[in-house]
């Protein structure tokens, strides 16, 4: 095969990738949204076939002789297509590992495991997954030894939702963390949760739309829509949906999944349609929760962020979001240890995904069994939160991670936070403070432009540490969203 028939092959065969996984995106999204319940089962099994389509494309034998040709010619490819060509390969290479009927027996085990883990957590009772668990645990150490790792072998379930990460990393990052926010919550103690005003789902409709507008995410390269959980749905970098849900008590909730929601899909709208298709969106998970917490914490719960929108947003919402803008930064700001993650805020969440993660960790050590996971779960949430669940639901079942083998990826959330403090740091030298653009006119516009200009346009290009490193001049530290972090509480709470 010459190198030109291999690129003509590889475009092909990238191009009708591309074409499968739209078509399952709007599947997808489709069955997330407004997918009548009779149309569910029809709907899984195309979901199914179209997927087994692209993976019978992307792990063919021709394929594969495909890559050869061209990585044995990669001087040859300009930049772009020999990165594409390398995360092809390493997907390839990863996919092949697995014998067929290795991985037609986890996909069985994935979802009978999602089943028990509802039951059980409807029942509050872990005995019923718990061998559910213990399975799917089984399954990754096969896979991470059929993979093969360096170092740790947890390294091998990390790399495939953060390219790269490592435990020797983490554990260079996340003990400070834990430390310095265990203090931070110690100091603060319990605090009388905000009194918050009520507004209409329709009006909280007309202040999603405002602020989508105001950051600069682009209506007409996507909407905003209502679903039980919030999320972002990336069919095309032109078409990008975001959901929210609305709870009347608490207009704060939708508010923060809009603008939260609102920076993961700025930034796939925003990935430069020159990439191929296996670039062509957000270089992981940890850069993308990178821009959806930037936006959602670093903007929207800053005080400049209040003083200068309390006033049209309360003017949308036909009331106060509180009794100034100063109670409302201070209610969106409120900070308190709880049980559940997804429930957490800005201070404490590190905390659980620390939590999460040193358990995992020990599991693919081999350190721990499934059954010292309880204990262990109620023993550090006591010792860093200071908190204990009465029952497993609000414990160690609260998450549907595990039950769907998702081992490696929580990190990924407090990745998302460290890499948005420290990309701010170089966004403030290069802009002026935060503060100040949040204040000036047109100010979101130059943040946006920044984050284009310095990450969203790259897409996959690079892995995460050379983002990193390219736009901020070092490797990931934790430093910077601690010393954010705590200036923010000295300010909140005078500690
Ligand atoms: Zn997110």
């Amino acid at each position: 095969m010459t190198v030109e028939q291999a690129k003509q092959h590889y475009t092909e065969t990238m191009a009708k990738v591309d074409a499968l996984d739209y078509a399952t995106s709007l599947l997808h999204w489709d069955m997330d949204t407004i997918a009548p319940k009779k149309g569910q089962a029809v709907r899984g099994e195309t979901i199914a076939r179209l997927s087994g389509e692209v993976f019978a494309l992307t792990t063919s034998e021709a394929y594969g002789q495909t890559l050869d040709a061209l990585w044995e010619n990669a001087d040859r490819l300009d930049s772009i297509l020999h990165r594409s060509v390398a995360v092809a390969r390493r997907d390839y290479e990863k996919d092949k590992k697995i014998p067929q009927d290795l991985f037609e027996a986890y996909t069985l085990a994935q979802s009978a495991s999602n089943n028990a883990w509802k039951e059980a957590k409807a029942q509050n009772d872990f005995a019923l997954f718990r061998p559910h668990l213990e399975k799917l645990i089984g399954f990754s150490k096969q896979f991470v030894e059929l993979w093969g790792f360096e170092g740790h072998p947890y390294n091998a379930l990390l790399d495939n939702y953060e390219e790269g990460m490592t435990v020797e990393l983490l554990d260079g990052i996340f003990p400070p963390l834990r430390d310095a926010t265990a203090a931070l919550v110690g100091k603060i103690g319990a605090k009388e949760p905000p009194i918050k005003p009520i507004i209409s789902a329709g009006k909280q409709e007309q202040i999603g739309h405002y602020l989508l507008r105001t950051i600069g995410y682009d209506l007409e390269a996507g909407n905003l829509f209502t679903t039980e959980h919030p999320f972002e749905s990336r069919i095309h970098p032109h078409d990008v949906r975001v959901t929210t849900h609305y709870y009347e008590e608490n207009p704060f909730s939708s508010l923060f999944s809009v603008l939260h929601e609102g920076g993961h899909g700025m930034y796939e709208q925003n990935v430069s349609d020159d990439l191929p298709g296996n670039l062509h969106s957000g270089a992981s998970l940890g850069i993308h929760e990178s821009q959806s917490r930037f936006w959602e914490n670093m903007i929207g719960r800053s005080r400049a962020f209040w003083e200068t929108q309390f006033t049209p947003l309360s003017a949308i919402a036909g009331v106060g979001l509180g009794t100034d803008a100063e109670d409302a930064f201070r209610t969106a700001n409120h900070t308190a240890p709880s049980l559940i993650r997804i429930e957490a805020d800005e201070l404490t969440y590190n905390l659980h995904v620390i939590i999460r993660y040193e358990l995992e960790k020990a599991i693919f050590s081999g350190d721990i069994a499934v059954d010292d996971l309880p204990g262990l779960w109620n023993e550090k949430y006591l010792e860093y939160l200071g908190v204990s669940a009465d029952t497993s639901a609000q414990g160690i079942l609260q998450d549907m991670h595990w039950s769907a083998g998702y081992f490696g990826y929580f990190p990924t959330y407090s990745l998302g936070n460290l890499y948005g403090a420290q990309f701010a740091v170089t966004l403030q030298k290069e802009l002026g403070s935060l503060d100040s653009l949040i204040r000036a006119q047109g100010g979101f516009s130059k943040i946006r432009d920044w984050l284009t200009e310095k990450i969203y346009r790259y897409g996959k290009l690079e892995t995460p540490s050379q983002i990193l490193q390219r736009v901020t001049g070092e490797p990931l530290n934790s430093r910077y969203f601690i010393d954010y972090i705590t200036a923010k509480m000295a300010d909140l709470y005078g500690i």
